[in-house]
This record gives C-alpha cells, sequence and structure tokens, in this order.
C-alpha cells in the first residue's frame, strides 16, 4: 500500500506592501562644523567657476564657447572640431578612471562635496531656511493652514528657486550661445526658439531637481550610487557609527558617569539623524542613501564637544580600522586604477601634443560621376574644407596631385581665420589618357605660406572617369 503525503490546507501569512513609497519630507538641521566648512568653501568654487566661466574672454571670443551651429568648441584658446571627438572619449576614460580611483581610497567624497545635485541641493536648502527659517520652524509652518505669512514665506522661497534655476538655465545655455548676446535677445525676444525651450528645460530641471527631489535624485536615478559598493573595500574611508563605542545609547545628564550607568558615548539626540539630507540614521550602519557628505560627523563632534567627550563617535573610517585592524592606502586596485589613469593621461597628452592645428575635408560632389568638357577633358567636382585650428588666421596654398598632367580650376590661395573653416569648391580636369582605370587616387594638400607658420596636410580622395579607359 503506498503511502500519500498528507496535504497541509495552510494559507502562508501574507504581508501587502507598497512598492511605490511615498517621499516622506526631510527637515534637515543646519549644522556647523570642519566638514560643513570645507563643502561651503567647495561650493563657492564651483558656484563660481560655473557662473563666471562664459563671462571670461580670451582674444576677441567667449573663453569657452561651444558654437554648436558652426561645429567648433572654444576652450580658452583652443579650438576643437567635430573630427576630434575621439579626444572626449580619453577625456572621458581620464575621468572614469579618476573616479574610480578616488572612489576606491575615499568613498562617496565627490558625491558630499562636488556633485552638481549636491551642491544646487546645498543652495536650495540655505535659500529654504533664510525664507521659512531652521528645521522646527519649518516643520510649524508647514502643518499650519494658509496665512498671509505663510503665503508670503512661501511665495519667497519659490520665488528665489525659480529665481537660481533660471540663473543656472540662462548660464547653462551660454556656454552654447555667447552669453553677452544671449541676455539681452532674451528679454528683448530676439533669442532662437531652442535658447528658450533649453533655459526652460534647465530651469525647471534645477527646481524639480534641487527642490523637490533632493535625496531622491541620488537614491533612485543616479547609476552611480547604485555602482560604486562594487569599488568599496575594507579600506575604503567610509562614514561611520563606532557602534562599540556609542552603545548601549540612552540619555543622560551632562555630568553623569556612562559606565555607571551602563551606558555607551551615544547620548540618543538624534542630531546625526537631523542634519542628514538623505533622512538615514549613520547608527543603522552603511546605507546606499548615505551620499557621505559628513554633516552627521560635524553633528556628533559637537554633541561630543558639549558632552566633554572625546570627539569621533562618527568618523571617516574604514572598515578594518573599525575592527580593529589596521588599514593600507596602497592596495591592487588602488595601485591599477592609479596607473590605468596615468597611462590613459599619459596617451591623451601625447595625442594632444601631436594634434596638428591644420585639417583638411574634401568632399567629392557626389551627384555627377563625372563631367566631360567641351575641350574633352574629364572633370570632377570637390569642396575642400581648410580648418586652421591655430589662434591667428594664416595664408594657406592648396594643390593636387596624382594623375599628372591635371588642372585645379578655383581658389588656390585662400586666408583662414583664427578657429574657422573656409570651404572652397574646386574642379579638378584630367586628360582622359591620364586615367587607366574608373577610379583613381589623387592627393589634395594644403600648406601654409605664411613665411613664420609651418603646417601642411594632405588627403587622399578619388578622381572618377568613364568605365575602360
Ligand atoms: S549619513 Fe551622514 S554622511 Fe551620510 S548622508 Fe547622512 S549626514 Fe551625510
Ligand atoms: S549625534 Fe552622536 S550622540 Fe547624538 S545620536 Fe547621533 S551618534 Fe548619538
Amino acid at each position: 500500500m503506498s503511502e500519500q503525503i498528507p496535504l497541509k490546507n495552510e494559507t502562508p501569512d501574507v504581508v501587502e506592501f507598497d512598492l511605490y513609497q511615498k517621499r516622506k519630507k526631510i527637515y534637515t538641521r543646519s549644522i556647523k562644523g570642519t566638514f560643513n566648512s570645507l563643502r561651503t568653501y567647495t561650493l563657492w568654487v564651483l558656484m563660481l567657476g560655473y557662473f563666471l566661466t562664459p563671462w571670461v574672454n580670451f582674444g576677441e571670443r567667449q573663453g569657452v564657447l561651444f558654437d554648436l551651429p558652426a561645429r567648433q568648441f572654444h576652450i580658452f584658446g583652443l579650438t576643437f572640431f567635430p573630427q576630434d571627438f575621439f579626444l572626449l572619449a580619453w577625456i572621458l576614460i581620464i575621468a572614469a578612471f579618476g573616479l574610480f580611483f578616488v572612489t576606491t581610497l575615499f568613498g562617496r567624497v565627490w558625491c558630499g562635496y562636488t556633485c552638481p545635485q549636491t551642491v544646487w541641493t546645498m543652495i536650495f536648502m540655505w535659500i529654504e531656511e533664510k525664507t521659512e527659517g531652521g528645521r522646527n520652524q519649518r516643520m510649524k509652518l508647514d502643518k499650519e493652514p494658509m496665512s498671509a505669512s505663510k503665503f508670503r514665506k512661501k511665495f519667497a522661497k519659490h520665488g528665489l528657486w525659480v529665481l537660481f534655476a533660471w540663473l543656472t538655465g540662462i548660464t547653462f545655455v551660454g556656454y552654447f550661445a555667447p552669453i553677452r548676446e544671449l541676455l539681452i535677445d532674451f528679454f528683448t525676444f530676439n533669442a532662437h526658439p531652442w535658447a528658450y525651450f533649453w533655459v526652460g528645460v534647465f530651469t525647471v530641471a534645477t527646481y524639480l531637481f534641487a527642490g523637490w527631489m533632493r535625496e531622491q535624485v541620488c537614491t533612485y536615478m543616479c547609476p552611480y550610487a547604485r555602482f560604486q559598493s562594487v569599488m568599496f573595500d575594507t579600506n575604503t574611508l567610509v562614514i561611520s557609527y563606532d557602534a562599540k563605542r556609542g552603545e548601549s545609547r540612552g540619555a543622560r545628564k551632562r555630568n553623569a558617569d556612562p559606565k555607571e550607568l551602563g551606558l555607551g558615548d551615544c547620548i540618543d539626540c538624534n542630531m546625526c539623524v537631523h542634519v542628514c539630507p538623505a533622512g538615514i540614521d549613520i547608527r543603522d550602519g552603511l546605507q546606499y542613501q548615505c551620499i557621505g557628505c559628513a554633516l552627521c560627523v560635524d553633528a556628533c563632534d559637537s554633541v561630543m564637544d558639549k558632552m566633554g567627550y572625546e570627539k569621533g563617535l562618527v568618523s571617516y573610517t574604514t572598515e578594518n580600522r573599525l575592527e580593529g585592524q589596521k588599514s593600507s592606502i596602497l592596495r591592487p586596485k588602488v595601485i591599477g586604477y592609479g596607473i590605468a589613469m596615468i597611462l590613459v593621461m599619459i596617451g591623451f597628452t601625447t595625442v594632444m601634443g601631436g594634434r596638428e592645428p591644420l585639417g583638411l575635408d574634401v568632399l567629392r560632389d557626389r551627384n555627377r560621376l563625372y563631367n566631360e568638357t567641351p575641350s574633352g577633358m574629364i572633370e570632377n567636382i570637390y569642396t575642400i574644407k581648410v580648418i586652421n585650428m591655430d589662434q591667428s588666421a594664416h595664408d594657406f596654398e592648396i594643390n593636387v596631385e596624382g594623375l599628372e598632367p591635371m588642372t585645379l580650376i578655383g581658389r588656390t590661395q585662400v586666408n583662414v581665420a583664427a578657429g574657422e573653416v573656409r570651404s572652397v569648391p574646386f574642379s579638378v580636369q584630367v586628360p582622359p589618357t591620364a586615367l587607366s582605370e574608373q577610379k583613381n587616387k589623387i592627393f589634395f594638400s594644403v600648406k601654409s605660406t605664411d613665411p613664420d607658420y609651418e603646417a601642411s596636410k594632405v588627403t587622399e580622395s578619388r578622381f572618377i572617369g568613364p568605365v575602360g579607359n
């Protein structure tokens, strides 16, 4: 007789939870301290850099100008063209290795001190505090029904937020269109519709990201926050709470001896939580929401000071140090990222050093394979683009060879202004007897004729003739 397994009609406990949690507004308390001062200095440097750079001229033009219609990118005397775009790949690789290197050593310093989301949020929080008051006043204000005084405060806050967001937007567009003219055209309604569009997009994005979404951007939108843990190891600098020293946490009188009360050094004041822009409790351990701003370190240090305890209950430390082990700076990962970064930087410098300040593009007229002239010559039409990447104007001579005897009809002597591209139409004529194939290689060359400036460039092209020559 076969045994039957008894079936149990038991339903497991079902726990319902919402996948889309409503954002809980974070009311942060401002705090003074070493790391907050460091963040403020960084903020000033970055803000001044961002807002003033478009106003700095270099030579006769804006120092940094990404002129998209002209396909020229001017960066303090250097002009880059679309053909230089491979340099951008070098720069991005250097930046990536730099970020890996810094993150492995110092954790999320980029997020805590220099990320635009952090910096702009700091400014928006500062505006909020100036218009609505400190943490407790803001919490009280939000609970109050609407009144003239509440409306005034909210209006001032949002007005200033929008103004700062607009300044951010117009400055950003000022990197792509000369900012002096842009400002005048913007207010006289003569700016290009795209200028209004992009200023609008950046204004709205700044207002939403720094004013409303804040830590949500770091927690849910930023990919770096998610993958950086891969770069962390037990020697990476992180902000951490020393649970061995802090626990058991609990309130006590200032002069009370914690040992007698069976308490650790944490007085459970929640100051570290109140200052946290991510709204987390560092005492719960390392969390991915932590942006490494170190405000909880400042907060806890100020509490420790008041209590007469040693600072550093919350501090920059490493997992190894917390475990009582030695931390090492030079690890294989750090050395690897460092070497990779240095090698790519050497490569980039070599490429930049060997970059010729002269470019030559040859475009063959594709509408017609060839023409036959009344005098019996075979003719191909070209447009030659001479790109002068130098900082001064120069005279150039254009030539062609490869199918002698050949005639170049067009303007062979041209003057090209600094950082400009000059297009010249040309006709090349060859007697049919000089063509042995249908597709023939020819070489265009451009050479400076200025006595004190040496530059030349050669580009290969095709000359098409009749079949079966
Ligand atoms: S836990 Fe500390 S370091 Fe992390 S985000 Fe909050 S205040 Fe900044
Ligand atoms: S600030 Fe320091 S003492 Fe206060 S709760 Fe946080 S860890 Fe404890």
